[in-house]
Parts: C-alpha cells; sequence; structure tokens
C-alpha cells in the first residue's frame, strides 16, 4: 500500500501530538514529535550553563550543537518513541515548565532548526510518518501529502495543558500556564526562521469543541483517501 506523509502543524497544545500518536498507531506509521526535539536541546542548555540569570546565552549553546545528539526508541508499554539526549532518556524531563519557559528562544535560533530539519527529514525518507510540530508543513516536508494545522482558543488550550501538569504532579496557577501558551505561540509565529504559520494547502482543524474520537475518526478519513488516490 501507498505510504504517505501526514504534517500536523499548530499552535501550542492543540493535541497534536494525542491526535499524532492515535494516526501512526491505527495507520502503522512512525510518529515523531518535533517539540520533543526542541525541548531536549533546552534540556541540554538548562543542564550545561547555557542559560544564566535567567537569559538564554544563544552562542554557547549554537557552540555545542555537535556534542548534542538526540534520537527515539520505541516504547511498547506506552506505545510511542521516547526522546533520548546522548543516550539518555529525557522524555518526562522535557514537558516541565522550566523546559517550556526557554523553548521558543532556542527553537528560534536557526543553527537549532538546521540541525534538527535535517534529523526529520533523514526520518521521513522512507515515508509512512506523522510528524508534528511547527513548520512541518511548510518547511521540513513542504510534499507531504496530507497537512492539517490545528487550533483551538487559547484558553482551552491552556486549560488542556494546566490539567496535564497538574497530573503530572507539577505545582503552577492556570494563569502561568495561559501566559506560557501565549508567549510560546507569540515567539513562534514571529520568528524570523521558519514561523509557525498554516502551510497554503493545509486543512485547518479547530478543535475547541471536537472530542479526540471525532478529530481521529475524520483525519483517519483525510488520510485514507490521500493513500488510496
Ligand atoms: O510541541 P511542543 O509544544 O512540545 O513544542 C515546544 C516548542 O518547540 C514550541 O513552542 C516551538 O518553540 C518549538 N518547536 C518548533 N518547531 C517544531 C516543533 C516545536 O519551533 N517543529
Amino acid at each position: 500500500m501507498k505510504k504517505i506523509i501526514i504534517a500536523i502543524d499548530g499552535y501550542s497544545s492543540t493535541g497534536k501530538s494525542t491526535i499524532a500518536k492515535k494516526l501512526a498507531q491505527a495507520l502503522n506509521y512512525i510518529y515523531v514529535d518535533t517539540g520533543a526535539m526542541y525541548r531536549a536541546v533546552t534540556y541540554y542548555a538548562l543542564h550545561h550553563n547555557c542559560v544564566f540569570e535567567g537569559e538564554l546565552i544563544s552562542s554557547k549553546l549554537i557552540e555545542a550543537l555537535p556534542k548534542i545528539n538526540i534520537s527515539f526508541k520505541y516504547n511498547d508499554a506506552l506505545g510511542f518513541a521516547e526522546v533520548y539526549l546522548n543516550g539518555e532518556n529525557i522524555e518526562k524531563d522535557i514537558r516541565t515548565m522550566e523546559v517550556s519557559q526557554y523553548v521558543s528562544p532556542v527553537a528560534a535560533l536557526s543553527e537549532v532548526r538546521q540541525k534538527l530539519v535535517q534529523q526529520q527529514q533523514q526520518m521521513g525518507k522512507e515515508k509512512g510518518i506523522v510528524m508534528d510540530g511547527r513548520d512541518i508543513g511548510t518547511v521540513v516536508f513542504p510534499e507531504a501529502e496530507l497537512k492539517l494545522f490545528m487550533t483551538a482558543s487559547a484558553e482551552t488550550r491552556a486549560m488542556r495543558r494546566y490539567k496535564e501538569l497538574l497530573e503530572r504532579g507539577q505545582q503552577l496557577s492556570y494563569e502561568e500556564v495561559l501566559k506560557n501558551v501565549t508567549t510560546r505561540d507569540y515567539i513562534d509565529s514571529t520568528r524570523k526562521d521558519s514561523p509557525l504559520k498554516k502551510a497554503k494547502d493545509a486543512i485547518e482543524i479547530d478543535n475547541s469543541n471536537l472530542t479526540i474520537e471525532e478529530q481521529l475518526t475524520s483525519i483517519l478519513n483525510l488520510a485514507k483517501e490521500k493513500i488510496n488516490s
């Protein structure tokens, strides 16, 4: 059967990864969470003195890039691939507020993007992949057969992320999460290199009032149409 590339882009906390994971499972495709890769670089920066007095020292991080190796390993029990930094599983460590606060400035650096985009394109060479992020349909795979652009109101998104973080035992307020979500969206959409924007041929899905099952059903239908065309 023909294999395709499915690119899912959109704002922070629009549920891209939840849908992408389920979609990949249903189609027996590989799922790649590119946000995890930018978070892994940010985690490295935070643990290797590339942040000083709250400021990202870009030059130090850029210099360290050759020492950063990001990989994914499939976890059978979880049903998706976890992210590793230089051989260490950091899947849980990258979902903290601290990483979320620095990830957009890190992701705005062209040197970081160049390294990660190259790796992402390599991972998609054989197709049969669902990749989510901010620039997948515009930069990483402009020729992807199916492109989706997910949106939802900032409040809906912040509430989803807030509940997720609470479940993981992180203590913070809804207001803090809302501020982080809107700040990241602003930085991601206004940066010079590969800003977050809807690709011309992407299908926009506002999932503010859609259940995960509803989204999955309609996206699976779109995917099957492309696969069978
Ligand atoms: O998807 P997630 O919210 O985990 O992504 C974290 C951050 O990584 C985003 O806010 C964005 O700054 C950056 N990112 C990016 N390009 C991608 C994926 C994520 O710039 N393809």
